[in-house]
């Protein structure tokens, strides 16, 4: 089976570093599946969950925006935050999801909507990957 390079990155540093079958994102334009010899390519990505595909184990991570560079042997995800299924805190993501919530239902001038409503996404995204 043919593999490609995969390697997330954020700003505190490596995340994953492994050959995978196939990766999957959430990339702004929608879902993007991508196998080894992909043609070269950069993206944006979502909040949204990757999937990297070995054998019969699909492996799960967080990430919070960011975006993808493909190139046939290697695939790089440069993520503002990533975490793996198992590095996922439930109760630091349940905390942040109410936080966000009673936030956003606050009829006051002084919230920041946008800044809630992405604290929200990268939540409901953790608890979705960890679950
Ligand atoms: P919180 O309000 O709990 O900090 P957040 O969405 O504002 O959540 P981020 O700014 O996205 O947090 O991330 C800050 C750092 O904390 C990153 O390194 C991220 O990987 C880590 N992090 C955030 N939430 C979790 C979680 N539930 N489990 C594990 N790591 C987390």
């Amino acid at each position: 089976m043919k593999t490609v390079l995969v390697n997330v990155v954020t700003p505190d540093g490596p995340v994953y570093d492994a050959h995978v079958e196939m990766v999957s994102v959430k990339a702004q334009g929608g879902e993007l599946g991508i196998l080894p010899g992909h043609i070269p390519m950069v993206a944006p990505l979502q909040i949204g969950a990757v999937r990297l595909k070995d054998g019969s184990s699909t492996k799960r991570l967080a990430v919070s925006g960011g975006f993808i560079e493909v190139r046939p042997d290697k695939v790089t995800i440069l993520a503002q935050t990533a975490e793996t299924e198992e590095n996922i805190d439930l109760s630091r993501a349940q905390a942040a999801k109410t936080r966000a919530e009673q936030r956003l239902s606050a009829k006051t001038d002084d919230i920041d909507h946008k800044r809630a409503e992405l604290a929200l996404r990268r939540a409901i995204n953790r608890l979705d990957v960890r679950s």
